[in-house]
């Protein structure tokens, strides 16, 4: 029997913020971009702030409306990184089976042969003690029952669904706190009156099949609570890459870039796909003389836009392309990835960092 961990930081980004200005502990405390007065968006808030009804992704402009009195600060990416990385490495001295989802998250693998639950009592008060922050940690026997259960323990929660239990403790949830169950395939479990995960375990899974093909068999077995999908450490994740050949060597900058977009829509596009972001986008170049160079460039944030890879991928080219040099080969690889699910703060990151100067 496999043991997973599923730790979420909690209220993150503020938390970190009240470490810094302890004079801001227990009040409402709203970290967002932008202006209230503007198109500021709430990045995250205190629970003393959520009381209010704020949540993230909020416009700040009703977030004020909601909660007048609350203090209002601007993001510091760069400190919560720090943060998250000393969380991470604290996980790290259990085992190296540890992958990090987002900023604030994180499953860790326990080998059968170790207490779980102790583990991650140890790892929940040291990460309080020793770095300041609270935290919400869910044990179970795979990855999809600990999510569950970490989101539905938070804040400061601590959760063990035994082996065994995972049926029965997801049957009474409300059916969107299944995940890959989102708004379009809720619409579609309708047909079946589908209201709580135990509802949906219900359905014949012939009928999900016939529905939703291979993601049909994912919900049945997900509502079964049944997940052997593996913990993706950055290690032993693979890359994604297209590249091509030309027809005849080339100079012209022309052609460079417009292979470039067409192979960083088809990165993006794998990306999407196989539910992955990347944190290096990678250029190769190959010169006529066959020497061959690869360049790259990390990202604080992860993507999967198209857009974002072409515009890296141009600039590693702008850089590192010696113009006299005829081109026969040509690629744009997505290396460093990521599971997409859980970085919806870190794309708000992504959108401070961008803008700020
Ligand atoms: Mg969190």
């Amino acid at each position: 029997m496999r043991q997973i961990l599923h730790l979420d930081l909690d209220a993150f980004f503020a938390s970190v913020e009240t470490l810094l200005q302890p004079e801001l502990r227990v009040k409402p405390l709203i970290v967002a971009m932008g202006n209230p007065q503007g198109r500021g968006v709430v990045s995250t808030a205190s629970y003393e702030a959520r009381q209010f009804g704020v949540h993230s992704a909020m416009p700040l402009r009703e977030a004020m409306r909601l909660c007048p009195q609350a203090i209002i600060v601007p993001p510091n990416f760069r400190v919560y990184s720090e943060y998250s990385r000393r969380v991470m490495n604290l996980l790290r001295e259990y085992t190296p089976l540890v992958e990090q989802v987002s900023i604030d998250e994180a499953y860790v693998e326990i080998s059968p042969d170790r207490d779980a639950a102790q583990i991650a009592r140890e790892m929940q008060s040291r990460i309080k003690t020793e770095i300041g922050l609270d935290c919400t940690i869910a044990v179970a026997s795979n990855k999809l029952v600990a999510k569950v259960a970490c989101n539905a323990h938070k804040p400061h929660g601590f959760v063990v669904v035994p082996p065994g239990d995972e049926e029965e403790f997801l049957a009474p949830l409300p059916i969107e706190k299944l995940p890959g169950a989102g708004k379009v395939t809720r619409g579609k479990l309708a047909r079946w009156n589908v209201k709580t995960i135990g509802d949906l375990a219900r359905v014949p899974v012939e009928e999900l099949r016939a529905e939703f093909g291979k993601v049909g068999i994912y919900l049945h077995e997900g509502a079964h609570g049944r997940d052997d999908s593996p913990i993706v450490t950055e290690g032993k994740t693979k890359s994604i890459s297209e590249e091509n050949t030309f027809d005849y060597d080339t100079r012209d900058p022309k052609q460079l870039v417009k292979l470039i977009e067409e192979m960083s829509a088809g990165v993006a596009r794998a990306l999407k796909k196989e539910n992955f972001v990347a944190r290096t986008i990678v250029l190769k170049l190959r010169y006529a003389d066959f020497t061959t160079i690869t360049r790259q460039t990390t990202l604080r944030v992860p993507t999967d836009n198209a857009d974002e890879i072409r515009k890296l991928a141009i600039e590693l080219l702008r850089q590192h392309w010696e113009r006299k040099r005829a081109v026969r080969l040509i690629g744009v690889g997505a290396h460093n990835l990521l599971e997409a699910s859980g970085t919806r703060q870190l794309e708000f990151g992504f959108v401070v960092g961008d803008l700020s100067p």
